[in-house]
């Protein structure tokens, strides 16, 4: 089968080698984002020493970002030497409004990196940061593909987010509300992928994982009043698209 989680911490699960054995099993491509810089030549290590198709972001997570001010200058000079940039964004959300000011600066300073080197296929988290996160990608509009992942905006940053390009990666805790079902039914099928966000993302208590992806290929299916085959078929669609937007290999 061909399954997609484009947002997934690989490093952030207790036993990294056995998802993916999953993901292998399963035939899941990964993108395997990181909240530190540090750890994406660790992941992409990780991902050689198995079978799976694992695609590796270079990100420093907005939740992280104040008390991390030095991993900014790391996270720059990787954008060189990665293809995609992820976990990065911004979170206004009450732990994290404090900190704005650091994190638009490693936001803004990453989007200009991007487009210095051309342009790179961007996971960006936007919680209560919508409205702030569409106008810096406005202001960096050669920064590559940006893909919102989990957006949980309103219906108006949702339009304003198409309008600049965005693409959007949603997994199953997002199709559980009405809410994140009508922001998935208004964005372009063509530019949505699957994600799980695992482990960070939880439903009750079970991390989510990829082999939840044939459930988030139903749920999403169950949304787009799709076959679920003919879901899988266009989510795997859009990812070679984008990869191919992105000037990536496919393999
Ligand atoms: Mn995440």
């Amino acid at each position: 089968m061909n399954l997609v989680d484009f947002h997934c911490h690989l490093d952030l699960y207790d036993d990294p080698a056995s998802v993916l054995r999953a993901c292998a099993g399963i035939g899941a491509r990964l993108l395997a984002v990181t909240t530190l810089p540090n750890s994406a030549t660790r992941v992409a290590s990780l991902a050689r020493a198995s079978d799976a198709i694992v695609h590796v972001g270079i990100g420093l997570h907005p939740e992280h970002v104040h008390l991390h001010e030095r991993s900014i200058d790391e996270l720059l000079t990787g954008v060189s030497e990665w293809a995609f940039v992820g976990e990065i964004g911004l979170d206004g959300s009450a732990d994290y409004k404090d900190h704005q000011e650091v994190q638009r600066r490693a936001f803004r300073g990453v989007l200009s990196e991007c487009e210095r080197r051309g342009g790179r296929i961007l996971s960006i988290h936007s919680r209560r940061a919508a409205r702030a996160v569409v106008d810096d990608l406005a202001c960096h509009p050669a920064a590559g593909i940006p893909v919102l992942h989990w957006f949980s905006g309103t219906q108006s940053e949702l339009a304003d987010s198409v309008l600049a390009g965005c693409w959007f990666s949603v997994g199953l805790p997002m199709m559980r509300s009405a809410a994140g079902r009508a922001r998935i039914l208004a964005m372009p099928r063509n530019r949505v992928v699957t994600e799980t966000d695992g482990p960070l993302a939880t439903i009750g208590r079970a991390q989510q994982h990829p082999a939840e992806l044939p459930a988030t290929i139903r749920a999403l299916a169950n949304i787009w009043q799709l076959p679920d085959d003919e879901t899988r078929e266009m989510v795997w669609r859009n990812y070679c698209a984008l990869l191919e937007a992105g000037g990536i290999q496919n393999r």
